[in-house]
């Protein structure tokens, strides 16, 4: 990128970030004591271009729980471990339309419908090949570190909260051996994924993983190989079709990206070929995705051209 476009994204990311800092809706995830505690002013947008170059404006080296903005990266380690008919044989590939805890199954399969809801996010955890349930976790910490070009670690006491709290994950296991669903033991299957839930990053980190999916799975920062050309695909289209939540539909028409928000205000987008973005900002609207990334997105998609449907 040439340094005047450059000034460009670097003026609209704050531009932005000044002005969507007064946006006061939506609400902090509560469901357990350490998200509730997270600060609603907290706001960081940064990009990160296919040679490498980071932009950002605000908090952008804030550490916070990436929740389920983790299921599209592991999803990716599990399909360059497996190939994509393995995956799909445990878990389908249709928005599902409900909430992403939704205790929903396909009757005929006894599939979850996606990877992006958690049902189908834990049945992937689990196919993770490893000895045993230390070493899945290992090798998910290890990919997701990959991604973001820097170790990663894990936030030990969202950890305990989230395996406290997390009775309804664990129901979902259960129901995926029972149909078939879920390779192994749910207890385990679900403490790893509640471990994936509570690994650290900063937007710094997520919009340089959002930017190695854009570039076909090759970090553009570390140039590590990261997954296979073939799967950055895949999981890109499962994000555009299942990344946001039951607004994945109302999504892809005023953003166009394939996109993932988690819980905690992380939000990636990516631009095949061209960019990875993220954005941290901890309330939620209604249906659980980040306010402020949603309405930044929609901005910056609007303004530049970004909708994967636009003709430049
Ligand atoms: N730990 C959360 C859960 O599994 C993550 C949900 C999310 O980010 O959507 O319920």
């Amino acid at each position: 990128m040439s340094d005047a476009a450059s000034d460009v994204v670097t003026e609209a990311l704050e531009e932005l970030r000044q002005r969507l800092q007064g946006l006061d809706e939506g609400a902090v995830a509560d469901y357990i004591p350490q998200l509730a505690q997270a600060d609603p002013d907290c706001f960081g947008l940064a990009l990160v271009s296919m040679d490498g170059h980071r932009y950002r404006a605000g908090r952008c080296d804030t550490e916070f729980t990436l929740q389920s903005v983790t299921k599209p990266f592991v999803l990716a380690l599990a399909l360059a471990e497996l190939g994509p008919e393995a995956v799909d044989r445990r878990v389908g590939t249709e928005p599902s339309g409900e909430a992403f805890n939704a205790i929903s199954l396909d009757p005929a399969t006894g599939r979850p419908a996606n990877p992006m809801i958690n049902a189908g996010a834990i049945a992937v955890t689990a196919l993770v090949p490893a000895a045993d349930p230390a070493r899945r976790f290992a090798r998910i910490l290890e990919c997701l570190g990959r991604f973001a070009g820097r170790p990663l670690a894990v936030d030990e006491a969202v950890y305990r909260s989230e395996a406290e709290t997390g009775d309804r994950n664990r129901a979902l296991a259960y129901l995926m051996r029972g149909t078939g669903a879920l390779a192994g033991d749910p207890a385990e299957a679900v403490e790893t994924y509640f471990r994936q839930c509570a690994v650290l990053a900063t937007v710094d980190d997520l919009a340089v993983m959002a930017a190695t999916l854009a570039n076909g799975g090759v970090n553009p920062v570390t140039g590590a190989v990261v997954v296979p050309e073939p799967v950055a695909v895949r999981v890109l289209a499962l994000m555009a079709t299942c990344g946001m939540y039951d607004a994945a539909g109302d999504w892809m028409v005023r953003v166009g990206l394939p996109a993932k928000s988690g819980v905690s205000g992380g939000l990636v987008a990516a631009g095949p070929a061209r960019f990875g973005i993220a954005v941290h900002s901890p309330p939620l609207d209604a249906v659980g995705n980040p306010v402020r990334g949603v309405a930044a997105l929609r901005e910056l998609s609007g303004r530049f051209g970004l909708h994967l449907m636009h003709n430049p």
